[in-house]
């Protein structure tokens, strides 16, 4: 669709004068998008944002598989077949419940929040997550951002004030957020609702529908609304702009789309993006002094905002990946949760489709149902899951990054069990990828002790193999590319099975003695089919990848291995009688109970 354009010049600050110049000079240069990677290959940009992560609280596996670790599988992917990625998500810092944390903390939000976003940085670098950015929705940029896109809504008439009634909590001597009212579900009973939705049921709820009200800071139970004036975003006023747009979007899991078109309705309400807090982007208006723009008005700007920073950076410019002239040449998918679908479908898009700028909106919105835990919900409030760092301190990344995209709950819940999980992964990446690797390197290693030597041509069982395994890893890529990233998961332990086969069918340890040249040859090809079965997995599970790429002295960059462009080739073509010096490999860590315990605990 084509975004619309500005209209007017009035108080419209330098900066998106100059986005608008870039505009006109990404448009008469729209191959300059386009680069050569060193192959052959013109490549695409591609934007990906993982839905950020509160500031406050531990994360948990839930959150991981929601948005955080699709999101870097998808972004690694696009690195190996040579896109030029963008990958950048924030922690979202502003609201309640961080002032309400760094209170308890006996710190000043800022400084609470640059300690939380250092620890959260950290957890996700452990789990190898790969940002090309990892901002913060505080930084300066995303308030100056926020307060643009709102000075542009305010003067396309799609702000409007008004009178709410809000929940006033006499001893916590403060006015409640929503979701810091707690009572009983009008629609399914629920006991725990929060004022902002019910989890129980998902209804998306206001604090005075609520039966029973209580305070969730002090359990106060004597709560008064009070008047307190507010802004609207008139989100009723975009919802024929936001169908229209949702028409030219493809590729989307049904369920996003669906749920995206049951908000477009006529019952879309205006949402309120103001609130009682001292702790947020200031609203620049007289008489709003006292307030600041609700944390889910400014967390999705701080995408953009998070480019900005990167691009300041490393000297790129952010509009190549956000203004109007990016979208021909690129595509910009998102990763998040189903409970984010609404802001991202209907909040966030209506920001920037009516601020009357060329913003670019995004393509693909890949969502994602829960991860429960034993059938339950993962919660940081409720304190239900698996942390990261438990899961971390207990057993290496890719374990956990091989088992949450293998049960990516891309249709569905997923329901962690221990059990399961530990069974999953001993048999996947123990039994079958390592001790393939192991095994065959091990052999590789003891009977040519040194650098496997050339000759032996290729038999009808290598070239079956390499026919079938051209095709497997086409279907990998295909995967991947659609983003289904469990049949990416299931397709990729299949090569490894076929892999297997074939080592076990060849048999180079009870040919060596009589026919060297055939199990130097058989070993050759097994060492390709290795690098082949490691690089296609590479996105999932990069630590022990790259591990088993070293092993068998492989030829990929271990950095980024680039996705294999002709597996024939590599299993019995002309590359396959490269010198390969194998080493060996260390057995993957099997699961045990300790480890369950541990993280678990
Ligand atoms: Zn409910």
């Amino acid at each position: 669709m084509r975004a619309e354009r500005a209209t007017g010049e009035s108080a419209e600050p330098k900066p998106f004068r100059a986005a608008r110049e870039g505009f006109f000079r990404v448009c008469g240069f729209g191959a300059s998008t386009l680069f050569h990677t060193g192959r052959t290959l013109m490549s695409r940009r591609i934007l990906i944002t993982s839905a950020l992560p509160y500031v406050s609280g531990a994360k948990h596996l839930g959150n991981l598989v929601g948005s955080l670790l699709p999101a870097d599988v998808h972004a690694r992917f696009h690195r190996q077949i040579g896109s030029d990625v963008l990958f950048v998500c924030a922690t979202d810092e502003h609201g309640t419940p961080t002032e309400i944390a760094a209170a308890r903390a006996g710190l000043d939000p800022r400084r609470f929040c640059d300690d939380a976003h250092a620890r959260q940085a950290e957890t996700y670098r452990r789990f190898g997550l790969s940002f090309d950015h990892f901002g913060r929705s505080s930084a300066s940029s995303n308030h100056a951002l926020t307060q643009h896109f709102y000075r542009r809504l305010d003067a396309a008439g799609l702000i409007a004030e008004r009178d709410v009634r809000q929940v006033w909590a006499p001893a916590d001597g403060r006015y409640l957020p929503d979701r810091y009212v707690l009572g009983t579900c009008p629609h399914c009973g629920d006991a725990d609702a929060r004022g902002d939705q019910c989890d129980a049921c998902g209804t998306l709820l206001d604090p005075e529908e609520l039966v029973a009200p209580r305070s969730a800071v002090s359990g106060d139970t004597g709560l008064i609304l009070r008047e307190s004036r507010h802004l609207f975003l008139r989100q009723s006023a975009l919802v024929d702009r936001l169908n229209g747009w949702l028409d030219t979007r493809s590729g989307w899991p049904p369920f996003v789309a669906s749920l995206a078109r049951s908000w477009l309705t006529a019952d879309l309400k205006d949402r309120c993006i103001t609130r009682d807090l001292s702790w947020g982007v200031p609203v620049p208006r007289a008489g709003f002094e006292e307030k600041v723009f609700y944390v889910w008005f400014d967390a999705p700007i701080a995408y953009i905002a998070a480019t900005q920073d990167w691009a300041a950076a490393r000297g790129r410019d952010w509009r190549d990946w956000w203004w109007d002239g990016a979208v021909r040449d690129s595509r910009y998918v998102q990763f998040l949760g189903k409970d984010n679908v609404p802001f991202h479908t209907v909040s966030f898009p209506g920001t920037l489709l009516g601020s009357g700028e060329p913003w670019r909106t995004v393509d693909v919105i890949k969502g994602f149902h829960w991860l429960t835990h034993e059938g339950d919900k993962f919660s940081t409030s409720r304190k239900r899951g698996l942390s990261c760092d438990a899961a971390l301190d207990a057993l290496p990344a890719d374990l956990w990054r091989w088992w949450l995209i293998a049960n990516a709950p891309e249709t569905a819940d997923v329901s962690f069990q221990a059990a399961r999980f530990a069974a999953d992964v001993n048999k996947d990446l123990a039994d079958v990828f390592g001790n393939l690797v192991q095994r065959v390197t091990r052999f590789a290693v003891s009977a040519f002790a040194g650098p496997v030597p050339a000759g032996g041509p290729p038999g009808a069982l290598e070239r079956a193999l390499a026919a079938d395994v051209t095709s497997r890893v086409a279907t990998i890529r295909a995967q991947h590319e659609a983003r289904e990233f469990r049949r990416a998961a299931a397709e990729t332990r299949a090569l490894w099975a076929r892999a297997n086969a074939y080592v076990q069918d060849a048999a180079p340890w009870s040919t060596v003695r009589r026919d060297r040249p055939r199990a130097a040859l058989v070993t050759r090809v097994a060492l390709g089919l290795i690098e082949l079965c490691a690089t296609v997995a590479w996105s999932i599970i990069p630590g022990l990848a790259a591990s088993a790429i070293t092993a068998v002295g492989g030829t990929a960059t271990v950095a980024v291995p680039e996705w294999p462009a002709d597996a024939e080739d590599v299993l019995i073509g002309d590359r396959s009688r490269d010198a390969r010096r194998p080493i060996p490999f260390e057995p993957v860590v099997k699961v045990g109970a300790e480890n369950l315990d541990a993280a678990c605990r």
